[in-house]
């Protein structure tokens, strides 16, 4: 076992502390990864103060990983010693359900191995094994089998490209798969880790995006990342001015708000897609949807196939993440932030801080 030193949630209720964990000598099919950054989602917030429910403590978060393979088991193929790779959202599945065969590990018949805040499996009925809780990327090495870990283009730059594995793919596949075509009118609502990417990616196909956000201040930024238009939304004014303009609604907000605001947003025939997961449910009218043969629809993370396919769009087309690098010990002060949307636009740790001890 490797001794690693780690940041961890011991409950739902105290700051991030300092933490070792141990990690597992590569296996014939797996790699182990030298961390070098790791960004900050907003999952990680909702998980290590356990407001989804069902959180495992010790907890060490973090699931937007990029760092170079360090060792390789005997049977690995795909990657060699010192290969820019990433980790994104998970790290096994059953791979025998409808979905492990459709490249679409995330929808695992029988749950996905989260990165973080979840459970390894036994090798030989592919079912959780309890005794062996996962954790993330708050930390300096992490073991994976290769099947799991996505190559990073060299054009794209490691510290930026972290945040892609998550909030990246988050957005991409959702636009891919519900047909956003150049010319869509595209409203992103929310712009923090998950929106500003949703912007850059729906701006790189070719659609007219707008930004709608409760910060003011945040117009110019919107602008700068390729939306068309921007309208704040606290005074309620652009319910009116911008009612039925869109096809899509791209939802990624974090706390609970109004969805039948947003679906009159919607042209006839136009999906409103959740990403946001606040911790509480909301109640949508069903005439919000029948009025205008409205869809309202959800789509979680990617897939790894559809993640490389995100990567490389991101390399080709110039994309990746507008960060502010943090040392590990200003984790707790970046999640108070990121509570008051006060982030631009996405946290990444530095391991090397860890690694080092400067952080
Ligand atoms: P984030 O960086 O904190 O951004 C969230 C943004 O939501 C804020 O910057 C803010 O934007 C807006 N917002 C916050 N509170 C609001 C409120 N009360 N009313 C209206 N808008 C509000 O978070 P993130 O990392 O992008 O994650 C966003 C959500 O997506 C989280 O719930 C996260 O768990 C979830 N998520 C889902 C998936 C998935 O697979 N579906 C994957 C990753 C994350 P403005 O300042 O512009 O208003
Ligand atoms: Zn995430
Ligand atoms: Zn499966």
């Amino acid at each position: 076992m490797l001794k690693t030193p780690a940041y961890a949630a011991l409950d739902p209720a105290s700051p991030l502390v300092p933490f070792t964990i141990e990690r597992r000598e590569p296996g014939p099919h797996e790699v182990l990864i030298d961390i070098l950054y790791c960004g900050v989602c907003h999952s990680d917030i909702h998980q290590a103060r356990d407001g989804w429910g069902g959180a495992i403590f010790p907890m060490v978060p973090g699931h937007e990983i990029v760092g170079r393979v360090s060792r390789v088991g005997a049977q690995v193929t795909r990657f060699s010693v010192g290969e820019a790779v990433g980790v994104g959202c998970f790290v096994d599945s059953c791979r025998q359900c409808p979905s492990c065969n459709a490249g679409e590990q995330q929808y695992c018949d029988f749950g996905m191995s989260g990165t973080y805040n979840s459970y390894e499996r036994n090798p030989d009925d592919r079912r959780f094994d309890k005794s062996r809780p996962t954790f993330g990327g708050y930390s300096t090495q992490i073991t994976v089998d290769q099947d799991y870990v996505l190559r990073i283009p060299t054009a794209l730059p490691l510290d930026r490209a972290a945040p892609l594995l998550c909030a990246g793919i988050t957005t991409y596949s959702p636009l891919k798969h519900f047909g956003v075509k150049p010319g869509d009118r595209v409203a992103v609502v929310g712009l923090g880790g998950l929106g500003h990417m949703a912007v850059k990616l729906a701006a790189a196909m070719g659609a007219e995006v707008t930004v709608l956000s409760t910060s003011e201040s945040k117009r110019d930024d919107a602008i700068a990342l390729g939306a068309k238009d921007f309208a704040a939304t606290r005074d309620g004014t652009v319910f009116k001015t911008h009612a039925m303009r869109f096809d899509f609604v791209v939802d990624t907000v974090s706390a609970p708000h109004d969805y039948n605001a947003y679906l009159n947003l919607l042209k006839v025939d136009g999906t409103m897609i959740l990403l946001g997961i606040p911790e509480a449910p909301e109640v949508v009218s069903a005439g919000s949807l029948i009025r205008k043969r409205r869809r309202l629809a959800g789509s979680m993370i990617g897939g790894i196939r559809e993640t490389q396919e995100m990567l490389d769009f991101c390399a080709e087309h110039g994309v990746a993440s507008d960060i502010e690098l943090i040392r590990m010990d200003q984790i707790n002060e970046a999640y108070e932030r990121m509570l008051r949307s006060d982030v631009r636009y996405r946290f990444v740790i530095d391991l090397g801080t860890l690694r080092h001890g400067t952080g």
